[in-house]
Parts: structure tokens; sequence; C-alpha cells
């Protein structure tokens, strides 16, 4: 059986559901697979944790279910490994109740016109010429197979990215190594409370408990809290043994109300998000945040960056790799620069010691504020002035040149990806002096070299 469309989406998750409702709005004839059915879809193990600013910006286009919300959060406490020291760092968000989130979002697609077939696995794009003209499809129980043609294919199936890993030879399938991810794990929990200033979400860095990654405790109120804990893909620690023997203990628990795992990007972009017919959203575009992992705001912002070049091309009739190029470009100059700053941040954070941290938050070499700016606006020339000026006051010159070495990279880096180059014709020349800028980096912080 074959069925046409305009655009066919894998995956229903938020950067999937977010697009095809974006596309849907806007008269686009929309298929939406999704491998799951019933009340599983919208459902994702996940810290729960949203910053105010996605939802803001996703309300232009369509107003939040105050459903989805279960409780605000004020900011972040980031606890040093002895725990003696503890960072505020204020910033509104949400913690979310992740299936109502999730169904919402399917249900609002839905609503808009597209068409969900839920229980089709995604299994491979089909290819005409240079580009994706459609996707071939399983019904799960059944077996039986469908192909969904379309002009544009969005691969939105997270990290596995069923179709673009499919794509050999096409920047678009670039793969992911250990290095690039982190492993979670996390229980919701009702505890014997009440837990402190419920309001605060908290970040336990520890590199002996986490390895490369860190500890979470996101309380939605009181008693009620999503404890997790994740670690570089590279450290060969099971998050789960690791969250039972450490993190578990902590806590008086009352009862267990959800276990769950999950593996997360935490890399700089992919070279490219794009091919002819076809585009990478959210987690199967590696958008996540690097630095904590955090990646429903960048499938909100993918899809809706995609979603915008997608429309564009039905305008022109253009649905080749140079007429969705604008969606790389876009991607880079709104979010990938930063993503790549903060993946350089995140590289010499996992080189670094207890000694280290517990000194580097103790004397605050990177204050509340610093942190609050790089997160939000990227690394800065005066914050590279403010670690040069450290380096001279404080002892512990490793320490402050690794994070030296990190901020003034960042910046370099940051840049590389705001000259992103406007057609593909560009792109090896550009990626080659990216990866070299990562090689003396990672020299620098002694790590490895990794090859492009
Ligand atoms: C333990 C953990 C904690 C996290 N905590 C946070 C947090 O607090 N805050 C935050 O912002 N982010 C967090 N994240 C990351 C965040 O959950 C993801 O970045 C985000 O959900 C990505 O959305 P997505 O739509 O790209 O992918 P997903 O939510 O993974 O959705 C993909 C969808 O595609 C479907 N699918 C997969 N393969 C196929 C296929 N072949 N065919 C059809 N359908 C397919 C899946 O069933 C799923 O519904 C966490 C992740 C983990 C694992």
């Amino acid at each position: 059986m074959s069925l046409k469309f305009d655009v066919v989406v894998a995956g229903a998750g938020t950067a999937g559901a977010y697009a095809s409702y974006l596309l849907a709005r806007a008269g686009l004839r929309v298929a939406l697979l999704e491998a799951r059915a019933g009340d599983q879809i919208g459902v994702k193990v996940c810290g729960d944790a949203l910053g105010a600013h996605h939802v803001e910006r996703m309300s232009r286009y369509l107003t939040p279910n105050p459903r989805a919300f279960k409780s605000k959060i004020a900011g972040v406490e980031l606890v040093s490994p002895d725990e003696s020291a503890r960072l505020v760092i204020r910033g509104e968000g949400y913690m979310l109740d992740r299936a109502a989130w999730g169904s919402w979002l399917v249900g609002e697609a839905v609503r808009a016109g597209a068409e969900l077939y839920e229980g089709y696995i995604a299994a491979a794009p089909t290819v005409s010429g240079s580009s994706v003209a459609g996707v071939e499809a399983v019904k799960k129980r059944e077996g039986t197979r469908v192909e969904l043609r379309a002009r544009v294919v969005v691969d939105a199936t997270g990290l596995g990215g069923a179709l673009r890993t499919k794509l050999a030879g096409w920047p678009v399938s670039e793969p992911l190594s250990p290095e690039d991810v982190s492993h979670a794990y996390r229980e919701i929990l009702s505890v014997d409370g009440p837990v402190e200033r419920p309001e605060y979400i908290k970040i336990f860095l520890n590199a002996e408990v986490a390895p490369g990654g860190y500890w979470w405790l996101f309380p939605y109120d009181s008693s009620t809290v999503n404890v997790g804990l994740g670690v570089w893909g590279i450290s060969g620690v099971n998050p789960v043994e690791r969250f039972r023997q450490r993190v578990l203990p902590r806590l008086r628990v009352r009862a267990r109300i959800h276990a769950g795992g999950g593996v997360v990007p935490t890399r700089r972009p992919l070279k490219s998000l794009v091919g002819g017919g076809f585009v990478a959203v959210g987690d199967a575009a590696a958008a996540a945040n690097p630095l904590h992992g955090g990646g429903i705001g960048q499938a909100l912002l993918s899809a809706e960056l995609s979603s915008r070049v997608i429309i564009r091309a039905f305008e022109t009739g253009d649905f080749s790799e140079r007429a969705l190029w604008e969606y790389n470009v876009l991607y880079m100059r709104e979010w990938g620069h930063r993503q790549a700053q903060l993946d350089v941040m995140r590289l010499m954070l996992q080189t670094l010691s207890n000694d280290d941290l517990n000194y580097g938050l103790s004397r605050r070499v990177l204050g509340e504020g610093d942190i609050l700016d790089v997160s939000s606006r990227g690394v800065s020339p005066s914050l590279v002035e403010k670690l040069r000026a450290a380096l001279q006051l404080l002892g512990r010159p490793s320490l402050l040149l690794k994070l030296l070495a990190a901020a003034q990279y960042a910046s370099r880096i940051g840049e590389l990806y705001m000259e992103y180059p406007e057609s593909s014709a560009g792109l090896e020349p550009w990626h080659a002096r990216v990866a070299s800028a990562y090689e003396e980096y990672r020299r620098k912080i002694g790590l490895e070299p990794r090859g492009a």
C-alpha cells in the first residue's frame, strides 16, 4: 500500500508532534508516524524540567495547556561534590506532567489536521535520486508494510535517528560516538518530606558518583521528586547501579511512582540537519543542551525552525537540499553556535576532579551570574577576561588554565558556527576548520584526539 502526503513526520515526541502541529496548521497534509500506541504515546522518561523561555516562545504559536505543568521552578541550585558550596542560579521554569505534555502536543497536531499513524515503525527512508521521497513503515503488530510518500520527511525519532542514520554518505547521517551521549536513569518518588525549597531544582556535581555528568533532584512539590543520574557515555558506569548505590540511600522513599532510563545526546550540532526532501529535529538532530542534557526546549525550537523552512519550500515548490539548507543556517545562528560553545565547556567539566569542582564552586571562580550568562547567552569576551584576571589572583593554576582554555575555545568555536556556510558547497572546508579547532582544544585540556 502506498499513501501520499505533503510531509511525513516520524516520531511523535515533543519535536515530531510540535512540527506536525505547525505544518498541519499551515495547511499541509501531514502524516505523523509513531511506534507507540494508545496511552503510551507522549510518555517519555525525562527529568521533566523545562525553562520558561521555551514555553514563552512556543506560546507565539500554541497556547500551552495548564494541565501539562505540575509546578513552577524558581531556579537551579548547583551543589559542589562536598556539598559545602551551593550556587543558586535564578531562572524560571516548569516541572512538567510529562505524559500530559506529550499527549496534549500530539492531540494538538491531530486537531490541526495531522493524521496520526500509531503503532507504526518508520523503518527506512525511501530515496529517489538525491532526495528522500517517503518512508517505509511497518505496522507493529501485523508486520504489514506501508509506503508513505511525501515531498519532505522529518526525522523526529529521538536519539536513534531511525531515518537519518540510514542515509549513508549524506552529511546528515553523521554517526554519534559514545563520547557524544550521556546515559541516564531516573525515578519518580514519593518521599518523606519535606524537600527543602521545592521551587529550586537541584543539580549535584560529583565526578565519583556521576562521572562526566551529575545527579539531580527535581521536586514536583515538597514530597514528590524526580531523582536521577546521568553519566558520560564513555565512563563505563551503569547509571542504574550507581543510582541505587549512591543516590537512593540518601532518600526516605515512601513509594516509587515510576522508574526508567534513557540516552541523551550531549554534543555539538551535527554538521548538517538536512538532505534533499529531509530534515532532522530534536534528539534525532542531537539538538539537546550538551552541558545538562535538557532537550525539550531544543526539540521545540528545531521543530519551529525546520517547519518555517518546510512551509517556505512548499511556497516555492523546491524541496532540494539547497532549499532546505536554510534550516541549518537558522539553527546554527539561533542555537547551534551556543550549543557548540556549551559543548566545549562540557568537555572541560568532564575532565575535572571533585577537588577541582569543590575549589571552583566554593571560590565562585564562575559565579551565579557567569553561569546564567553562559547558559543563556553563551561565552562572552568579558568571561575570558575575568578568567585571565583570576589566574593572577587565585591558586590552582591548572584548573584556571583549563577554564580559560575552555572559554577561549568556546568563543572561537562559537564564532565558527556563526560562519556556518550558506550552502552545502562550503560544508566540508568549514567542518575541517571546526574539527581542527576541536582537536587543538582537546590537546589543551588533556583529552585524546578524536578525529573528525
Ligand atoms: C533520563 C532523562 C532525563 C531528561 N531530563 C530532561 C529534562 O529535565 N529537561 C529537558 O529539557 N530534557 C530532558 N531530557 C531530554 C529530553 O527528554 C529530550 O531531549 C526530548 O524529549 C527530545 O524530544 P524528541 O521529540 O526529539 O525525542 P523523543 O521524546 O525521544 O521522541 C521520539 C519519538 O519517536 C518515537 N520513535 C522512535 N523510533 C521510531 C520509529 N522508528 N518509528 C516511529 N516512531 C519512532 C518514540 O516512540 C518517541 O515517541 C532527559 C532525557 C532523559 C533520557
